[in-house]
């Protein structure tokens, strides 16, 4: 592609350390940039060779966020999707493996007909082309360059973004870099060198930041943006401070304060006004002094918990935040409850939920918390496998077959309750083949899902590869298992509850379709019931003299 195309390009490179939030600044200036009434999109480009996070563990990568379309892609897509209220597909994310798979196909199929294929040019024009065509009839696009600058594998990506800022000029290309302002302590002071380093190295490879956004603990100084501004060749009101907010969700509005949205629009000739209203409105909520609160113990195995189940814990605090409650996660280690060192009589929580997950580690913790929340009528909400923890922990328990279970974690299971659908017997590469992306189900009349979601048919989406066995079907209805949704191309079911208490299972994903404006319907009923299943524990005198109150401020 030669010619300059109209979308406008942000390119978000990071410096100093990883981990500092590109893709909440990135998300927040997009968010700030649609209020102003221009089409926004968003596109992260991850450096590693893994051709999606797919095969990734999330103890290295965090979750994996899954578009409609099915692509396994990088949590920052949410942070997009969510702040920005866009949907994004398989082109707004994309690896160093995806770029060079590609590359060397061509070249075995003798695209390059004779030529040494070398990473300048024929890498980088891959990557050009890629974010090309994925910004295609966008007026402004998003572009987080992942990893750190420094980093050997990220260079292709950063000549590639050279080159566009070079061809589409300064009206219609902005460079933000985000970078760390470390406190030491012994000397008592911010220390801005090692932004001055990155903002060179990044230099080196041609690329000159117009605009530098400052992670800190605390907001930073006068005497620190004029040196910034100084040595890093940028304006100082183009020196942004971001320092630890209380909740994500005030980003936005903070560098909005700051006019980083109208310093970016005045360089790219972007026009209109931002509107912060609904950002407001929002914080409003998070902030206003709720004494309602309720806490949510997450049964799963947990090695990086935060990470690991990011729009989880945003849909809970959407949720919260639109009906001023208060909402407290309690990550409780499936492992420790199998091997009793969490004893679940003994936790103070209003509700239960099991999140997705692979593989056997920590599953029978998991049956026991889905048991114990069945048998004493606290709201369980069991996501992806946590309801097929929960038709197991049913098979073994109500229908006295004790060997049930997934044929994930015992293929020789007389039971397979949970079982590979046909389809998916004959996989042998892993990668992408999973049940993957937005799936519609069917909604019965007169269920709580029905009435939670107001409607008959919904779209969520998914990303495992096993299946409830509707062999078990009869059997689990005369136990009083309402099969509530389901996809009826497939045959397959979506969505269990029980009549008695709030007692709701999803095969799918409802947390990627969360947002802090639209906050899904699944996770505020989850909330409405923990809520009354709070104020019953209050009145039992019994009961209540044991409730330890608590503070929550987690949102
Ligand atoms: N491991 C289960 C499966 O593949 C559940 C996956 C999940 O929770 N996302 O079916």
């Amino acid at each position: 592609m030669s010619n300059v195309i109209s979308t406008k390009f942000i390119f978000i490179t990071g410096g100093v350390v990883s981990s500092l939030g590109k893709g909440l600044t990135g998300a927040s200036i997009g968010s700030l940039l649609k209020s102003r009434g221009v089409s926004v999109t968003a596109v992260k480009l991850d450096p590693y060779i893994n051709v999606d996070p797919g095969t990734m563990s999330p103890f290295q990568h965090g979750e994996v966020f899954v578009t409609e379309d099915g692509a396994e892609t990088d949590l920052d897509l949410g942070h997009y999707e969510r702040f920005i209220g866009i949907k994004l597909g398989r082109l707004n994310n994309f690896t160093s493996g995806q770029v060079y798979e590609s590359v060397i196909a061509r070249e075995r199929r003798g695209d390059y007909l004779g030529k040494t294929v070398q990473v300048i040019p024929h890498i980088t024009d891959e990557i050009k082309d890629r974010l090309y065509k994925s910004v295609q009839g966008y007026q402004v696009a998003i572009v987080e360059i992942g990893g750190t600058v420094g980093d050997i594998e990220s260079l292709p990506f950063l000549e590639a973004i050279r080159q566009i800022g070079a061809k589409q000029g300064s009206k219609n290309c902005l460079f933000i870099h985000l970078t760390l302002l470390p406190y030491i302590e012994v000397a008592g002071e911010v220390k801005t060198k090692p932004t001055q380093h990155s903002v060179k190295a990044l230099t080196s490879h041609g690329i000159f930041p117009s605009i530098i956004v400052c992670r800190s603990a605390q907001p930073i100084d006068e005497e620190n943006r004029d040196k910034i501004s100084l040595f890093c060749n940028v304006d100082r009101d183009c020196v942004i401070s971001a320092p630890d907010l209380s909740s994500i969700y005030e980003l936005p509005l903070h560098l909005h304060k700051q006019g980083l949205d109208t310093r970016i629009a005045e360089k790219l000739n972007i026009p209109g006004e931002t509107d912060i209203s609904l950002w407001k409105d929002l914080l409003g909520s998070l902030r206003s002094k709720s004494t309602r609160q309720v806490t949510i113990g997450m049964v799963g195995k947990y090695d990086n918990p935060e990470e690991s189940y990011k729009s989880l814990a945003e849909a809970l605090y959407h949720c919260g935040a639109k009906s001023g409650l208060q909402v407290k996660i309690e990550h409780v280690s499936s492992e420790k409850i199998l091997h009793g060192e969490i004893k679940l009589q003994e936790l103070d929580i209003d509700g239960i939920l099991i999140p997705g997950g692979f593989g056997e580690r920590g599953v029978e913790g998991m049956v026991q918390g889905a048991r114990y929340a069945r048998e004493h009528g606290i709201p369980i909400f069991g996501i992806c496998l946590g309801m097929q923890i929960m038709v197991i922990e049913m098979a073994r328990h109500l229908l006295g077959r004790e060997g049930a279970n997934s044929s994930e974690f015992n293929p020789d299971t007389p039971d397979p309750v949970i079982d590979l659908m046909h389809e998916q017997k004959a996989v042998t590469c892993k990668g992408g083949s999973m049940r993957l992306g937005s799936y519609n189900c069917k909604l019965v009349p007169e269920t709580k899902v029905h009435d939670l979601y107001g409607k008959d048919l919904i779209n969520e989406r998914h990303r495992h590869r096993y299946e409830f066995n509707n062999r078990y079907m009869n059997d689990l209805e005369e136990v009083g298992v309402v099969f509530s949704g389901s996809n009826e191309e497939r045959g397959l079911v979506e969505i269990i509850e029980r009549t008695e208490s709030f007692y709701i299972g999803v095969q799918f994903h409802p947390e990627f379709n969360s947002t802090p404006h639209t906050p899904h319907p699944l996770f505020c009923g989850f909330l409405q019931a923990a809520l009354e299943y709070h104020d019953s524990r209050k009145k039992d005198a019994t009961r209540s003299a044991g409730v330890v109150a608590r503070i929550s401020g987690c949102v």
